[in-house]
């Protein structure tokens, strides 16, 4: 027996005994590589797991669920490793680890893609844009299909093609019994709908079949800079403007102290700045026309929007969000960015004290507004901007402070808050994840959870307790 902690034990003839049928690696405490499969990638936390199991393969999924089930391990569940609580590792628990499930398959006159759990987006864009096809997912490469999928997936190109689950075809997952099951419109269709939005609540998801769209390859995209006290002016011709916008163009605002050069000219590296990134999708030369005002507008001090790769836009924020920096996040959907909603972004953006802080809204609706609203579990369809209000040190250095700016801010907007995605959640308790799915959506989860997984094994999570 090893001790985990206390009146909680690890039994090593039966670790010894699921080594014997695994296929993939089991670390223990003690490992060489414990370490480095412990860590993820908000580095503001760390938490040592009794074992984690990274599996190769779906069998390997099975055997581990079973293993927690017999050994009554709380269970969590891993893939891109980009939970912002950080979901996907627990004290004392067994870890599924799926990252080393890396296959993908593009068949590209169907359109269509088989993605295994532990593809990244980055991975997963590449093999879509061999073929000049894509399925809409996030803005940063390095975050897991699964865990993205499973929340919604908004991104670059979601007011065009929508989110990730409305292109989302199948799941193949294994239930909290150990068992493999698959879910689509036309299987257990229940839990398909649970699966598109309802995060890990239903089981562990192993693999993803995705419809494509043509995309690309190259794009029109990139940010646009203002000294951040031109803030105020470019946000309010920036709401009017996006106000006439088609589908073909997304943009996310972020505000921050500048980046270092080439992007931006040295003198205003570590000023204050505020970016409009936008990502035109269709026609270039439409798209050059539509963008024009924009880059227009008062006094630009650098502009990188030009024709590029898509691969290339979608690992833009990359630099941003680096693993195993200190990250603290909260966010909330507003509707307008009315005058007041402006003005306290602006008073809050100017109190960024971190360089490496970087926070972006998102401009939603499009393609994911149209999509009715019980057709999946994701809630709101309607959001008008999201704010993902997120603070960045290299570590514990002033992580405290600026953990502090981002609740006032959050705080401040309070007002104006409506839905919030799920995805972007801390550890903020069950009133906010019913807030996430509102109470229709919230009672039909719970429903579903009481079917799925009656005992709530998969409860490391943003958890939605059985019925
Ligand atoms: C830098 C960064 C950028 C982001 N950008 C976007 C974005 O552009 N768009 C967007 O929509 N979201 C974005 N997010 C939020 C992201 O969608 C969530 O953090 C998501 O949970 C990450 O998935 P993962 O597989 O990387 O995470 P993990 O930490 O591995 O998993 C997170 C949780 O998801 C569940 N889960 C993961 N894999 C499985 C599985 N195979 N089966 C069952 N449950 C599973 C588990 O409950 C787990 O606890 C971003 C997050 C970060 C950190």
């Amino acid at each position: 027996m090893t001790a985990i902690a206390e009146g909680l034990t690890l039994d090593t003839t039966a670790v010894a005994e699921l080594q014997a049928g695994f296929r993939g690696e089991l670390v223990e405490r003690g490992d060489p590589r414990f370490d480095e499969h412990r860590q993820i990638w908000n580095g503001s936390i760390s938490r040592r797991p009794a074992l984690i199991a990274r599996c190769a393969g779906v069998a390997d999924v099975i055997h581990a669920v079973r293993f927690g089930r017999e050994h009554g391990l709380p269970v969590a569940v891993r893939s891109g490793g980009h939970s912002f609580p950080g979901h996907s590792i627990a004290d004392d628990a067994l870890v599924i680890d799926l990252s080393p499930m890396k296959g993908v398959r593009v068949d590209p006159e169907a359109r269509t893609a088989r993605v295994q759990a532990g593809v990244l987006l980055g991975e997963f864009d590449r093999e879509t844009q061999a073929f000049g096809l894509a399925a809409p997912s996030g803005i940063v490469t390095h975050t897991g299909v699964a865990g993205l999928t499973l929340g919604g997936g908004i991104g670059w190109i979601m007011r065009k093609h929508g989110l990730s689950v409305d292109r989302l075809r199948s799941v193949d997952v294994v239930t909290a019994e150990g068992e493999f099951v698959k879910a689509s419109h036309e299987e257990n269709a229940d839990l398909f709908w649970g699966l598109c939005g309802g995060g890990g609540n239903f089981g562990v998801a192993t693999e993803f079949e995705f419809e494509l769209v043509p995309l690309g390859p190259t794009i029109l995209a990139g940010p646009i800079f203002w000294a951040m006290k031109d803030s105020p002016e470019v946000l309010r011709f920036y709401r009017d403007w996006v106000a006439e916008a088609p589908d073909e163009l997304m943009t996310i605002v972020v505000h921050r102290k500048a980046p270092p050069p080439p992007f931006v000219p040295q003198e205003l590296h570590g000023k204050p700045v505020v970016m409009v990134v936008p990502c035109w999708i269709g026609d270039i030369e439409k798209g050059e026309r539509f963008i024009k005002p924009l880059r227009a507008f008062g006094s630009p001090v650098a502009d990188v929007c030009a024709p590029k790769p898509f691969l290339t836009h979608q690992a833009m924020f990359d630099a941003s969000f680096v693993t195993g920096r200190w990250y603290y996040m909260r966010s909330c959907d507003v509707k307008e960015l009315t005058d007041e909603v402006i003005d306290v972004t602006v008073e809050h953006s100017l109190k960024i004290k971190s360089p490496l802080t970087s926070f972006p809204i998102w401009q939603t609706g499009g393609a994911v507004s149209r999509v009715p609203d019980d057709a999946t579990s994701f809630n709101g369809r309607h959001a008008g901007f999201t704010y993902n209000i997120t603070s960045c040190t290299e570590g514990p250095d002033g992580f405290d402070e600026e953990r502090e700016w981002v609740r006032n801010f959050w705080s401040a907007l309070e007002p104006w808050h409506t839905t919030v995605y799920v995805n972007f959640l801390m550890e903020e308790g069950e009133d906010r994840i019913r807030t996430a799915y509102g109470a229709e959506k919230w009672h039909r989860l719970k429903a579903l959870k009481r079917k799925y997984d009656p005992d709530n094994f998969f409860r490391i999570n943003q958890n939605i307790p059985p019925a």
